[in-house]
């Protein structure tokens, strides 16, 4: 193809609200412009090259049994009424109303839409199976970020699995996981790991994470010597057994109060001799509607995820200073889990077990407590609920924990019979019964699985070198003689060869056009310019290195080098 024929509006300088390399490249090329905030518009090469990850998450969703469908993104209430997601989903959905007053919504993710058309399965003859497509979610995000990494709108490879029974559900994630290891492979994506993860508002049982290292990353990801990997959000962590150097503080009959105006934070109460792993930090949460108080050291973050897991409810939110003032009599700063009321569901983490002399706000505004023993003074149960960090020791005792950015690519779902029992998914067993169906939900996002290559793959020079399987072209012609007859016979040759070639005839300066093709990424470089001409040569780029080689042979060799992908 003539690059004048297509429209790649290459840019010198990326602009400035563009920070992250991948977005910067992604722009710089002429693959997408931002359109509004995490809105992309994909300018032509940009739509091959998502049309190339679309054909390769085809291929290996259907080599795994899936089946393609495409459903819509406007979707209406009721559908997600009947999962009760309408309610539990906040304003990340966007919603509403049509001109007959029906609400709406563009759908973030579609477990009700399938589930919904999976009522026709009839019997268990029609499982296992698998149902995919590739489209569009719409998410509004607190945070648009990084060019493609989070976009309000964005194009997703969803897929769902149905099953009768949990042991057929395992293989069908099990084969959903093989399948994404090789998409990131053939992605050229060798930095991809693969964690436990929290279910967050998808519900259901388990779930996997791939995260692809990279400092563009927003999630965390926590590693183990013997790689272990979880997110850092649910990662586990030891109870510290190993005595801290402080405890050999005061131990005390019963806890005291003592007066602390002005002190409102750990570190405020820092000043007062009690060390901020000597604290303990109250915070209290609304779950299900019922208030609860939650406890960590006061050198640890709690971790909302294991909470939610404790409490056994994603439906988990902080309170309000009211709400923990009315449940303690205190506001925030002097709240803690001394003397609650009869009955308070008090939850901390287990780094607070078998601790004397710990101090904690006393709920009565200006005091806190000193000499506290959970055990012995607060009705708590214990659970693994802090956040886990770089260099603690790791929940599989293999040594040394180390936290990393990364990129949360694809992510898979065991829902079980979540849905099936929401929506009345149900097929008859061998016997007539009625059973329902057991299913799963597996994601890609394209958009960001491009930007996460775009970061992997950046050259040294701020250009790209795509991998085989996703580059818009094979070969890229850059011709010297501005549309001399050898280039055009050469591209003549290799695209009658089936080689997507790009053949730059314009009529432009070198260093124009080698710096386009740092941009374009192609995995083989024609150079053809008077120069090697004169000798019957043109000069071959490619992971092999380079050479020159004779006009005569050139289209062979070079379609030969980019069939290697
Ligand atoms: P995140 O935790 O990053 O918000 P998520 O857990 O909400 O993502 P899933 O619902 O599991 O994401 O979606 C599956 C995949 O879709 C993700 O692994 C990611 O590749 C992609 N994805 C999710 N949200 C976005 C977004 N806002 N922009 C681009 N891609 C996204
Ligand atoms: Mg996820």
């Amino acid at each position: 193809m003539r690059r004048s024929a297509l429209f790649i509006p290459t840019l010198r300088e990326a602009p400035v609200e563009a920070e992250a390399p991948s977005h910067r490249l992604l722009v710089r090329g002429g693959y997408v412009r931002q359109v509004a905030s995490g809105v992309f518009a994909y300018l032509p090469l940009g739509v091959m090259l998502k049309a190339r990850l679309a054909e390769l998450l085809r291929g290996e969703l259907k080599a795994i049994g899936g089946i393609e469908f495409e459903l819509p993104a406007l979707q209406p209430a009721e559908l997600w009424r009947a999962s009760g997601r309408w309610n539990a989903i906040d304003t990340t959905m966007l919603r509403f109303r049509d001109r007959a007053g029906r609400e709406l919504c563009l759908a973030m993710t579609h477990e009700e839409a399938f589930a919904s058309l999976a009522r026709e399965l009839r019997s268990y003859r029609d499982l296992p199976t698998i149902w995919f497509q590739i489209a569009r979610k719409y998410r509004d995000e607190p945070r648009p970020r990084g060019g493609l990494m989070r976009l309000r709108e964005f194009t997703m490879k969803d897929s769902y699995s149905f099953a009768l029974d949990a042991a057929t559900l395992a293989e069908q994630f099990e084969a959903h996981a093989q399948a994404y290891r090789r998409v990131f492979e053939r992605c050229g994506l060798d930095n991809v790991v693969v964690a436990s993860a929290d279910n967050g508002v998808m519900g259901g049982v388990e779930s996997l994470e791939f995260l692809a290292l990279s400092e563009e990353g927003e999630d965390l990801v926590a590693l183990t010597p013997a790689g272990g990997c979880a997110n850092l959000e649910v990662a586990g962590t030891l109870p510290n057994l190993a005595p801290l150097p402080s405890d050999a503080g005061e131990v005390l009959a019963e806890p005291e109060p003592f007066a602390t105006p002005g002190v409102h934070t750990i570190d405020d109460l820092q000043a007062w001799g009690a060390p901020a792993e000597r604290q303990v930090k109250t915070l209290v949460y609304v779950a299900q509607g019922v208030t609860v108080v939650a406890l960590t050291r006061g050198d640890a973050t709690l971790s909302e995820a294991k909470l939610a897991r404790a409490l056994g409810t994603s439906d988990v939110r902080p309170a309000s200073e009211g709400e923990a003032r009315e449940l303690m009599g205190a506001g925030f700063g002097s709240l803690g889990p001394v003397g609650l009321p009869e009955g308070t569901r008090v939850l901390a983490d287990h780094g607070l077990q078998h601790r004397e002399g710990l101090v904690s706000g006393a709920n009565r505004d200006g005091y806190h407590l000193r000499g506290i023993r959970l055990e012995r003074d607060a009705r708590a149960q214990f659970h693994d609920l802090r956040v886990a960090k770089d260099g603690d020791a790791s929940w599989d005792g293999s040594g040394v924990l180390r936290v990393r950015r990364a990129l949360e690519v694809g992510h898979i779902f065991k829902l079980g019979t979540l849905y099936s029992d929401a929506l009345g998914v149900t097929v008859l067993d061998a016997n007539g019964d009625a059973r329902p169906v057991v299913m799963g939900s597996y994601g890609i996002g394209l958009d960001r699985l491009l930007g996460a290559v775009a970061a992997r793959r950046a050259t040294p020079a701020g250009g790209v070198s795509w991998p085989a399987a996703l580059a818009p072209f094979q070969v890229n012609l850059i011709d010297l003689s501005s549309g001399g007859a050898e280039a055009e016979a050469l591209h003549g040759e290799l695209e009658r060869a089936g080689t997507r070639v790009l053949w730059d005839e314009r009529d432009e300066r070198a260093g124009v056009k080698h710096a386009d093709a740092e941009l374009l990424g192609a995995p083989v470089n024609v150079v053809i310019g008077p120069r090697g001409l004169a000798t019957g040569t043109v000069e071959v780029r490619s992971a092999h290195g380079v050479e020159n080689v004779n006009l005569a042979e050139a289209a062979m060799t070079v379609a030969g080098l980019a069939g290697e992908g």
